[in-house]
């Protein structure tokens, strides 16, 4: 059987990326797959890790010959990195190739697209893995990342059909279930299951290095705070980009959590059980119903 993908083009070999292309050689999904992105560093760890067959400093360059192009960088630097791959595909008159992304909001990548791909922003695809660690950079990937997690796309109105089918296909072969939806919606859902929680636990563990007796904090952490605490370690640039790129509707949720946390605050002070009972079983007969 043909492979599914004849030139890969990545360009962003950190875990997302790095997994998509271990995953994608485990089943023999592609001929070729070529790195792109800022530092040779990374992209020689990337190659060294049987993640790329080969590497390309210049995203331009890289992209010329790719039937597939998946870029995995932080949000920040899709503007830059998409005016890259433009340039690219223009000099070499490269038209039928499927460019899909991995970012974690929408919206805004789906209008840096529309405003910078001319003839190619009908082949993009604008996509999110639901899927993820902690952990960054290629040393991170595994190719069982995507194996029964979502991947969330979210085509626009004038996206090609073939190309949706296209990159359903690629998250299918590697294991993933997708779901398609609007990017507002997306960036609606994200902000309250993925990027409120991020920005809590980052705050928790900020909030408490002020604190006087922080070595005994961390001394005695139990499986509470560590399960809490756990995606704080997440890189910071990424989720800087996310929270920039996303702002409206994380700053809805934020004001959400800031009323409730008032509202618990105020029932705490008032020694108030049974409002705090009332919100903890509400709250674990929702979690309960949802997670199992
Ligand atoms: P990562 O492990 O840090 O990898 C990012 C890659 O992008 C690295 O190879 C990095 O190269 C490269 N890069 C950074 N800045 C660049 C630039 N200006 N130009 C070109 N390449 C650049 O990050 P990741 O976790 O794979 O995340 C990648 C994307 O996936 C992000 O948009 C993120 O929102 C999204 N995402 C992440 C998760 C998650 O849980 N991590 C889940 C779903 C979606 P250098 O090493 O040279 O900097």
């Amino acid at each position: 059987m043909p492979a599914l993908i004849n030139n890969l083009c990545v360009i962003g070999t950190g875990l997302i990326g790095g997994s998509l292309c271990l995953a994608l050689k485990e089943v023999n999904a592609c001929n070729t797959i070529i790195g792109a992105g800022r530092s040779e560093t990374t992209l020689q760890k990337a190659k060294q890790l049987n993640i790329i067959d080969d590497y390309n400093l210049d995203i331009s360059e890289a992209v010329k010959d790719a039937d597939l192009i998946f870029i995995s960088v932080p949000l920040g630097a899709m503007q830059t990195v998409f005016e890259k791959i433009e340039a690219g595909l223009s000099a070499a008159g490269n038209t039928q190739v499927i460019i899909t992304d991995a970012g974690s909001s929408k919206k805004q990548v789906q209008e840096i697209a529309d405003k910078i791909f001319s003839d190619n922003a009908k082949r993009f695809v604008a996509g999110h893995p639901i899927a993820g660690t902690e952990n960054s950079g290629p040393d991170a990937a595994f190719s069982d990342l995507y194996k029964n997690r979502r991947v969330i796309l979210t085509p626009s109105e004038g996206t090609d059909d073939e190309a949706i089918r296209f990159v359903r296909t690629l998250w299918e072969t590697v294991g993933a279930e997708v779901e398609t939806m609007g990017a507002e919606h997306h960036d609606k859902i994200l902000a309250a299951t993925s990027h409120l929680p991020h920005i809590l636990a980052f705050g928790l563990v900020h909030c408490l290095e002020n604190i006087d007796d922080i070595e005994d904090v961390f001394r005695f952490a139990a499986g509470g705070f560590r399960d809490v605490t756990r995606i704080a370690s997440s890189d910071p640039t990424m989720w800087r980009d996310i929270c920039l790129n996303n702002q409206q509707p994380i700053l809805d949720m934020m004001k959400r959590y800031r009323a409730e946390l008032d509202m618990l605050y105020n029932a705490l002070e008032a020694g108030d059980g049974e409002k705090l009972m009332e919100v903890f079983q509400h709250a674990k007969q929702t979690r309960d119903k949802f997670t199992q």
